[in-house]
């Protein structure tokens, strides 16, 4: 960042950076670090930033692993996985069950209500249309595996990509028995216009009472809609791979005459603020905080006097901790 920065004032959206089922993924993660006398290991980044894998590795001296095959060569001694914050399908649960893993469920659960829905409508004889961002997102691969011959992926709108079908001509085998489900991360804008265009070609298209994107979601895009139109910079904390932080990346840059992304504070050295005079700074979900403090402690050495007010209010959910199953045992979790 260039050192002529002028900017005078930081607006910080409320709430931003950890949800409720980011932070019961975590603290499931160090808990069992700790307490297991063996390395504990993880389907997939238990949360989709860089950060939060990098220090549980570096702290805990916890695995990642990414699909079903390297679980059969899990570290000497490895007889714990965890199952991520988005969800994974029944075929990897077999799998850990096969495996003889003890196994802990951090699934966040409006992850597991929407599979829940899944298995009920396919049950019921539905073809369930998914909305999803990407048809390779563990969440929407861990969906789809609850029900996969009756449900069909579809691009929320101007997502496109292998697997992705188009609301505009997805073909369904009868349009008397439809339900549309959706990702929990998603641009609240863009689903609503998505599940529009279904609904106005399949008039009997089955709404769920009960939204599947989930409160973060909408609470840290509704912030961001107040504060990006107000302020000559939005930047927006998120990794690449995290969906809801990319929705309010995406949101800020429609609203705000400038957007920046950045995974961290040493990004800021990239970013040319000359003549920037207020910024307005948001996080995803899966975004730990400390980096947040650390870009306006960044702002505050180059200006002593700089003003940071927060907009907003802050949530509070908080999820059960999950327990953990013993191989052979009914897999589950506590209720919210
Ligand atoms: Fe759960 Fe929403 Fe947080 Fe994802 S972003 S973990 S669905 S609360």
């Amino acid at each position: 960042m260039t050192q002529a920065s002028s900017v005078q004032h930081v607006i910080l959206a409320k709430p931003r950076g950890f949800c409720a089922g980011v932070v019961m993924a975590i603290e499931a993660v160090e808990k069992a670090a700790q307490q297991e006398s063996k390395p504990l290991t993880v389907y997939h980044s238990i949360v989709h930033n860089h950060t939060v894998v990098e220090r549980l590795t570096g702290r805990h001296g916890v695995h990642f692993v990414e699909d079903l095959d390297v679980l059969d060569a899990l570290p000497a001694g490895g007889e714990t996985l965890v199952f991520s914050a988005h969800g994974v399908s029944p075929q990897v649960k077999a799998r850990a069950r096969e495996l003889g893993l003890s196994t802990i469920d951090a699934t966040c659960p409006l992850v597991t209500k929407v599979h829940t829905e899944a298995k009920k409508y396919a049950r019921e004889g539905y073809t369930i249309l998914l909305i999803g961002d990407s048809a390779r997102h563990q969440e929407v691969i861990g969906t789809l595996g609850e029900a996969p011959e009756a449900t069909i992926i579809v691009g929320v709108l101007g997502k496109t990509g292998e697997g992705l079908h188009d609301p505009h001509t997805v073909t369904v085998p009868d349009p008397e028995k439809l339900v549309v489900l959706t990702q929990t991360t998603l641009s609240v804008d863009d689903t609503r216009r998505t599940v529009a265009i279904l609904k106005a070609r399949f008039p009997a298209l089955v709404i769920p009472p009960s939204e599947d994107l989930c409160y973060a979601t909408k609470n840290r895009q509704d912030e961001v809609r107040r504060i990006a139109p107000k302020v000559d910079v939005f930047l927006v904390l998120t990794s690449t791979h995290s969906s809801n932080g990319m929705r309010l990346y995406e949101l800020a840059a429609e609203l705000c005459p400038r957007a920046e992304r950045l995974e961290s504070v040493s990004d800021l050295a990239a970013l040319d603020l000359s003549g920037v005079r207020t910024v307005g700074i948001s996080s995803a979900a899966s975004t730990p905080d400390d980096l947040v403090q650390a870009v306006i402690e960044q702002f505050r050495a180059i200006n002593p006097a700089l003003q940071v007010t927060e907009q907003g209010e802050w949530e509070n959910i908080v999820f059960r901790e999950p327990k953990k199953v013993g191989p052979g045992e009914q897999l589950g979790r506590l209720p919210v």
